[in-house]
């Protein structure tokens, strides 16, 4: 099997590369008000400026990476290109930027700790008593540096997880401290703070802020720009408090109200100026203009649709108590927009859980979609509900789209109730079914005995051929591709012959054929019946839709009722 590393190091030599600006941002007040996006966003108007921008996510929590964390907990696990599994919010500035990033761009508390450790053992400290501090924030340099080197980046943008006073983040913010000591000149600092207006009073309120910047200031840290996020625009009295009492130039600091859409922020940005600004404060060479038209034309399209398209995404992780979660499948709610946006559509995409068609009365409910997606997933809960929403959007011609989970559970709706294999299942639910139609993948068989969960599924790009003429083909254009995964399991090669008799085309495999990448159901008998064993939503773009989302949309429009 083809393991496709697109991130092989280049040979680094400290004296050819340019030097790097940095950029850290930093929240402050609260979580949950976009650092993600604002981090996206700024790395994107110096992008459009002609710097070659990269982007880190530094996340203080001790888990090693993203994978073993429960996404409603912490928001979807996005896996990068050589398979390292993530915050959503690299995510973020791989769509923004339209680049794929390594893994050096990730770390976390554990992450950081592990390799320190490791060098210890290693006798790489020569003998020195190892600290948590210097020599934690010194590790975090390190990768921060090497991100820089291996981009050859003119920017080095590298966003803080939590928020300013957390215990879990101090080390990250020495890191910072350290780094503007080095080289005062090459670092910045943007806090996104957060400016309430509480509704009894109708005033918005910087104190807030001017506590979370003094909280910044006791870590030796201090803002350079201060992005104001807030219901409403900053106005300039704010602006000047905000400047007198946080030492932040009243031209620093940036007004961020809410906007309809997040893609409007770079935009927004843009109107107080922040690249400009940004590049001043880092002597940073630019053009002189901002080059946004593919992100402007994008963002127009994204509000012109002629016309709906309503889609159903099936899922189990829809909400936390008494909360929706939208953040759980965001890379492919983004996916599918970004389609529908190229289609000169507008998408209505509304999140079902798979629970509530367990009992089958609700089934009829998916009439009222014009194409059904299930998305990736672990585990029992909720899954007799995918299948008989699977076997009801086949019968009844909807347009389907299964990514990994969705794809083996088609495959298994199709064994049970086409095959009449009525004892037939997933290994991962039902070890002791009499048809394992979904398997364990050999190579994962041990490390599940051997509980070695983290990191270890079939993770990252691998390459797939496609079969001529197939819808497959036909939306990609291409005869081999190169997709992200994140699985265990695997289609039971036993019974490929059986379900391709029975009509169901294999049109995707790994090189050596060995491994199912993608299934569907002939045109002549279904409108689009796709499912594919890697996750397409994480390498769709605003500036590059995925061509099976697209086909998906325009297939589900074209069934429109
Ligand atoms: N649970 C399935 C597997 O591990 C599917 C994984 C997924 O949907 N990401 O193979």
């Amino acid at each position: 099997m083809k393991k496709v590393t697109k991130t092989a190091k280049k040979n680094i030599s400290p004296q050819k590369t340019k030097q790097s600006k940095f950029i850290f941002v930093v929240g402050g007040v609260m979580s949950g008000v976009g650092k993600g996006i604002t981090s996206s966003s700024i790395a994107l108007i110096l992008q459009a400026r002609g710097l070659n921008v990269t982007a880190l996510k530094v996340d203080p929590y001790i888990n090693v990476d993203a994978g073993t964390m429960n996404p409603t907990e912490h928001g979807e696990c996005f896996v990068l290109h050589d398979g390292l599994e993530t915050d959503q919010d690299m995510g973020n500035y791989e769509r923004f930027l339209n680049v794929d990033l390594p893994s050096v761009n990730y770390m976390t508390t554990g992450s950081v700790y592990q390799s320190v450790i490791r060098k210890e053992r290693n006798l790489e400290y020569k003998g020195k008593t190892v600290e948590v501090v210097p020599d934690i924030p010194l590790e975090v340099i390190a990768r921060i540096k090497t991100a820089a080197q291996l981009a050859d980046a003119d920017v080095t943008l590298i966003e803080v997880g939590g928020t300013v006073g957390e215990y879990q983040n101090v080390l990250f913010l020495e890191a910072v401290r350290m780094m503007k000591g080095e080289m005062p000149e090459n670092v910045a600092v943007v806090m996104v703070s957060y400016l309430p207006v509480p509704g009894s009073i109708g005033e918005m309120k910087t104190k807030p802020t001017q506590t979370a910047v003094r909280t910044l200031n006791n870590a030796g840290v201090f803002a350079d720009v201060i992005i104001a996020r807030s219901p409403v625009g900053v106005d300039q009295k704010r602006k000047e408090k905000i400047s007198r009492f946080c030492n932040v130039k009243i031209e620093n600091v940036i007004s961020a109200p809410d906007v309809p859409s997040i893609y409007d922020i770079p935009l927004n940005f843009e109107k107080d100026n922040l690249s400009t600004r940004l590049c001043e404060l880092l002597n940073l060479q630019h053009s002189k203009t901002s080059d946004l038209r593919g992100w402007k034309q994008f963002v127009a399209h994204s509000k012109n649709g002629r016309d709906t398209v309503k889609i159903a995404v099936v899922g189990k992780y829809l909400t936390s108590g008494d909360f929706v979660l939208s953040d759980v499948y965001i890379s492919v709610i983004e996916a599918i927009k970004y389609s529908t946006y190229k289609l000169g559509l507008k998408p209505i995409i509304e999140y079902r859980s798979s629970l509530e068609f367990e009992d089958g009365k609700k089934l009829s409910d998916l009439k009222k979609y014009d194409g059904v997606l299930v998305p990736g997933g672990f585990g029992k809960t909720g899954i007799e509900g995918k299948l008989k929403v699977i076997e009801y959007v086949r019968k009844n011609k909807i347009p389907y789209f299964g990514i990994c989970y969705g794809m083996q559970l088609a495959v298994l709706e199709y064994a049970r109730n086409v095959l009449k294999l009525k004892d037939a299942s997933t290994e991962e639910i039902n070890p002791k079914a009499a048809d394992l139609v979904v398997g364990i993948m050999p190579e994962q068989r041990e490390k599940i005995a051997k509980s070695d969960m983290g990191g270890t599924m079939r993770l990252g790009a691998y390459v797939a051929k496609l079969k001529p003429k197939s819808q497959a083909a036909l939306a990609y254009k291409s005869a081999e591709v190169t997709e992200r995964h994140r699985h265990r399991y695997e289609i039971n090669p036993d019974y490929i012959e059986a379900i391709e008799k029975a009509g169901m085309v294999f049109s995707g495999t790994s090189p050596d054929g060995r491994l199912m990448e993608i299934v569907e159901l002939p045109k002549i008998d279904h409108p689009f019946f796709v499912g594919t064993q890697f996750h397409p939503e994480l390498m769709a773009r605003p500036l590059r839709p995925h061509p099976l989302f697209t086909a998906f949309v325009r297939a589900s429009y074209e069934s429109k009722a």
